[in-house]
């Protein structure tokens, strides 16, 4: 049986032309994106897509459009052995990290990818990008078991976790990384899998989807100089249910007496605070430093190594389930879907 492989085109630059007046690239559709890879045509698999109308640059993503392409995938999901999404790089570790939390159960591949030029230049990445990406998730065993059962980022080289990725270049072909996790697959003459670091499921469940995102979060990032005034501003801001604060190094944070009651009152409030480090590699070791450790003494939860991305889509896709603070509180202090590894609290 060939497999069978639905491509969902969002937008980004792999689908983009420049327009002749403005010279800014914009979205165009899939078939003028197809055309430009003829290649496809060699691979002898089954192909359908679904195109977003209009397909959007990234940097428009929003919680509805994940709702969609979880609708999308859902609604599929028997008649396809593996998913491609092509997508803007600007948000697309967001994406990635989103989808992971929201196809509960998933155990078959959702590769996302995308480029960096659009696939109608010359020196594209993206004709390259687009056949790896769906030859990953054609790839299965004799048993016809896929080989990648999460969701991944394929960029140039490497196949990494989409909840462990962060976009880390704005012009280098490999413009994604996980800086604390292994890549899934590495990309040259063949494609090598780490079987180790792959997600293994030992009996899959049928997959839930989960539409409903909570938005009542921000983010705050720490920087010597940061005014009393303003930080008091956005902890006091209406309807405020969840903070992804961005620490220094291990986790620290000043120790001045206003700033340690600000988060104290915070924290009492309901308000769910989590301590993600501002460093791109390395992860919270609250107790390692004074002011981090104040921070857990007040109920400030450790998010461990876990990235930006995929840390505000956790807090938005808890508070989504329509669960109070305590329990987000509790459920976010844990893995759900291989996104963070917990560290020793020293
Ligand atoms: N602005 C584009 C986007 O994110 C960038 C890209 O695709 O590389 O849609």
């Amino acid at each position: 049986m060939k497999p069978r492989i639905l491509i969902i085109y969002t937008g980004g630059t792999i689908g983009m032309i420049e327009d002749p007046a403005t010279k800014a690239l914009t979205p165009f559709d899939f078939s003028h994106l197809m055309e430009n890879v003829p290649k496809v045509k060699m691979l002898d698999y089954h192909i359908d897509n679904i195109q977003f109308e209009p397909p959007i640059d990234s940097s428009d993503m929003s919680p509805a459009h994940w709702a969609e392409m979880t609708r999308i995938i859902a609604k599929n999901y028997e008649d396809y052995d593996g998913f491609v999404v092509l997508h803007g790089t600007d948000t697309m570790a967001y994406t990635a990290s989103a989808l992971s939390f929201m196809l509960e159960n998933l155990s078959k591949p959702v590769i996302i990818t995308g480029s960096q030029l659009p696939i109608g230049e010359v020196r594209t990445d993206g004709e390259e990008n687009l056949i790896t990406a769906l030859q990953i998730a054609a790839d299965r065993d004799a048993a016809g078991i896929s080989t990648v059962r999460e969701v991944a980022i394929l960029f140039e080289n490497y196949l990494w976790r989409g909840n462990r990725s962060t976009k880390r270049s704005a012009d280098n072909f490999n413009a994604f990384k996980s800086n604390n996790y292994p890549a899934l697959a590495k990309i040259g003459l063949g494609i090598h899998f780490d079987r180790e670091a792959l997600a293994k499921i030992d009996s899959p469940q049928p997959l839930r989807p989960r539409y409903r995102l909570d938005t009542s979060v921000m983010a705050i990032d720490l920087f010597p100089g940061l005014s009393e005034k303003i930080l008091r501003h956005q902890l006091e801001t209406p309807g405020l249910k969840g903070i992804v604060l961005r620490t220094y190094g291990a986790g620290n944070a000043s120790t001045a007496p206003w700033f340690v009651e600000a988060i104290r009152r915070t924290v009492k409030r309901g308000v769910v605070v989590l301590n993600v480090t501002q460093c791109v590699n390395g992860g919270v070791h609250a107790n390692r430093y004074v002011g981090g450790g104040i921070l857990g003494s007040l109920g400030v939860i450790s998010g461990h190594d876990i990235t930006f991305e995929a840390a505000i889509t956790k807090m938005m896709f808890l508070f989504g389930m329509g669960i109070g603070s305590a329990e987000v509180a509790r459920r976010i202090a844990e893995p759900i879907v291989g996104e963070m590894t917990l560290v020793s609290p020293k």
